[in-house]
């Protein structure tokens, strides 16, 4: 099965699929990106959700 070139569903409507590999800094923030899209990835301690980060670091 080829995956689609384009853009996952699920990324486009805000759920993407962390990757296993992740870091974690001092601060508690966890940074990963999406298996699908490769955007980044953020989660903090408190929201324990992933969102999408609009930073690069
Ligand atoms: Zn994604």
């Amino acid at each position: 099965m080829a995956r689609p070139r384009t853009k996952p569903a699920l990324c486009a409507s805000g759920r993407h699929r962390p990757d296993i590999h992740r870091t974690c800094d001092d601060d508690g923030v966890t940074r990963t990106h999406c298996l699908d899209c490769r955007c980044q990835l953020v989660r903090t301690l408190a929201s324990r959700a992933w969102y999408r980060s609009g930073m690069f670091f």
